[in-house]
């Protein structure tokens, strides 16, 4: 290689030898750094690349026949300055070329050419190929010079896109962190932990710390601060109103993005010496119209230029925090709302066992007293008042009704139901059924249809318990079907449990209550069912009798057609979640 430039063979193996190392660059150096070295072998001449920052220009790599520029950095002037603002290549010589004299004479540049590398549009670098004798170069190697620098060009591009997708694709995985552990864990901590952990990396900011606002008083409390805060601070509490910047992010529901806390006038000095903050970005967490607390991001050993994804990610960040912090506290309340709840049912059903407890034995002496008065045991009686005690005889059955369908309840929901299951024929107990409450029918001018194969398996139930369900339904669809009516009472072997349906041409529910009639206490809204009024108890204590044998129960109606109530037992002990007495103590 001459001393003034490459021929054209050489020019082509440059070219592709710079092409394919620049392929391999895995960081900006490595760019200017083959830039620097097939710059010097194309011209024959030493090659030193400054890199241009905030106006400055700063040496970053030299060609190895270079004798070293370290440290080296001014601002551009001159030709220099000219070659940047036009973005051309430019001969000078040391006389105004806009490099500080001393640089000039220590390294002899008598002769100088700058060509500018750019990148996304803008001049990134500058090449300096400088030589003691006049740089004689030809067009063509001022072209494939030229050529050099747009592959750089490419280059950092290239890299900085890459940059940019790994910038990206690591904040994705750490989004995906805090998502992750957001949905395993309601709890505010953890989740509010990983959003301090993953905040650094995701925004270039060292510290992350989320506060919350307690808006009677206007304090905002720290949850989460880097570790060494709360080893030197303990829990962080502010006054709002003392504060600058969260204030103004409270009040304007806006982000500030800090780049120079020391000189910037909306922040609490006190603060930033405090923290000791050189860059940080204050953001409020509001979810549902509402401002929750604030979130600080900072950094303490060097200065942010904040960027699009900076804003963009720290937004992010706030949004899920939050997010978080919202549904934290709505499960919360939940959570207290259902405690409650839980506590007035247990307190309900402890009235239930007791009130059926105490009523039981006046109401068997009323009984016993009200048979020992109609039958004349005690006197005789006119046909007035044995009418009158015939009433009163209805209504304590009902009563003793309603007081053993409490005291079911009650036992199966404080888990004492003890099931005792044999094997038994589901055909044989709908027809003895049947038959025994044919004559009501029969009275109401209702058709009952049996259609229960012969041959249904036995199933291990408690009979007693299966019965009180069957009863139930029959009885509602008597109750619940007008005169001529028809009930249908049917049973279907399946693979893994027997269905079991009663249908009537009732009145029907209205689809807005089929969810609730098993809830207890209910009665449908529909008018037609007002007038045959129970306790509400019936279908609530098959449920649980149905649930407890592991099977389902459920209804589909139409108002003013008829119902259709459905229940499956399962065949197999264990093939549903549930069955005998030790699973229904046991729940
Ligand atoms: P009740 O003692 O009131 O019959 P249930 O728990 O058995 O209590 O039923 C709850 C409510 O469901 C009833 O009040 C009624 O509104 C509705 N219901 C139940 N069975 C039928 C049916 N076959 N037809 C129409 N409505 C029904």
């Amino acid at each position: 290689m001459s001393d003034v430039g490459a021929g054209a063979q050489n020019i082509l193996a440059i070219l592709v030898r710079n092409a394919s190392t620049l392929n391999s660059a895995t960081s900006i150096d490595d760019v200017y750094r083959s830039l620097a070295d097939s710059l010097a072998y194309m011209s024959g001449s030493p090659c030193a690349v400054f890199v241009l920052e905030g106006g400055i220009l700063r040496w970053v790599v030299s060609s190895k026949n270079d004798s070293g520029m370290s440290g080296e950095e001014f601002m551009p002037a001159g030709i220099i300055a000219e070659a940047i603002r036009t973005k051309n290549d430019m001969l000078a010589d040391s006389e105004g070329s806009g490099i500080p004299q001393d640089l000039v004479s220590k390294h002899g540049m008598e002769s100088l050419l700058f060509i500018p590398v750019t990148s996304g549009g803008n001049v990134a670098a500058i090449a300096l190929v400088y030589s003691k004798a006049p740089l004689d170069l030809s067009a063509e190697v001022r072209a494939a010079m030229g050529i050099l620098a747009c592959q750089a060009t490419r280059a950092l591009d290239g890299l900085k896109l890459l940059q940019r997708f790994r910038r990206c694709s690591n904040e994705l995985a750490r989004v995906y962190d805090i998502q992750f552990r957001m949905t395993r864990s309601i709890d505010l901590e953890e989740a509010i932990e990983s959003i301090v952990e993953n905040a650094p990396a995701i925004t270039r900011l060292q510290y992350c710390m989320v506060y919350l606002l307690e808006p009677d008083v206007r304090n905002i409390v720290s949850v989460k601060a880097p570790e060494a805060v709360e080893k030197n601070f303990g829990k962080l509490k502010f006054k709002v109103d003392e504060l600058v910047a969260s204030r103004i992010a409270i009040a304007e529901r806006k982000p500030l993005f800090i780049e120079d806390a020391r000189n910037y006038g909306k922040i609490s000095q006190r603060i930033v010496r405090m923290l000791d903050f050189k860059s940080a970005i204050v953001l409020p967490l509001v979810a549902r119209d509402r401002v929750l607390g604030v979130m600080w991001l900072y950094s303490t050993d060097y200065m942010v230029r904040f960027d699009e994804d900076d804003r963009r990610s720290a937004i992010a960040l706030a949004d899920q925090a939050a997010v978080i912090i919202d549904n934290a506290r709505v499960f919360k309340e939940l959570e207290g709302s259902y405690e409650k709840l839980k506590d007035l049912d247990r307190t309900k059903m402890e009235f239930f066992t007791l009130v059926s407890h105490e009523l039981r034995n006046p109401l068997a002496v009323i009984k016993g007293f009200t048979e020992l008065l109609y039958d004349g045991t005690l006197g005789p009686i006119n046909e007035r008042q044995k009418d009158k005690l015939e009433r009163i005889r209805e209504s304590v059955d009902r009563l003793t009704d309603m007081i053993g369908k409490m005291a079911d309840i009650s036992s199966f929901e404080m888990r004492q139901y003890p099931l005792n299951k044999i094997s038994t024929s589901i055909y044989d107990m709908v027809n003895e059924l049947v038959e025994t409450m044919g004559f009501l029918f029969t009275n109401k001018h209702i058709a009952v249809e049996v259609d229960v194969p012969p041959g249904l398996p036995p199933v291990d139930i408690d009979p007693k318990r299966m019965e009180q369900v069957l009863l139930n339904l029959l009885n509602n669809a008597l109750k619940y079907t007008p005169d001529g009516g028809r009930v249908t009472i049917k049973a279907r072997d399946r693979d893994e449990d027997i269905l079991v349906s009663v249908s009537d041409t009732g009145i029907g529910i209205p689809k807005k209550d089929l969810g609730q009639i098993f809830s207890g206490f209910y009665h449908s809204g529909y008018k037609l069912s007002y007038e045959y009024k129970g306790p509400g108890l019936g279908l609530a204590i098959s449920r649980k009798i149905i649930e407890s044998h592991g099977g389902r129960i459920w209804a589909e109606s139409e108002a003013g057609k008829g119902s259709t109530f459905y229940f499956t037992i399962p065949k197999y002990a264990g093939s549903t979640e549930a069955a005998g007495p030790e699973a229904v103590n046991a729940r």
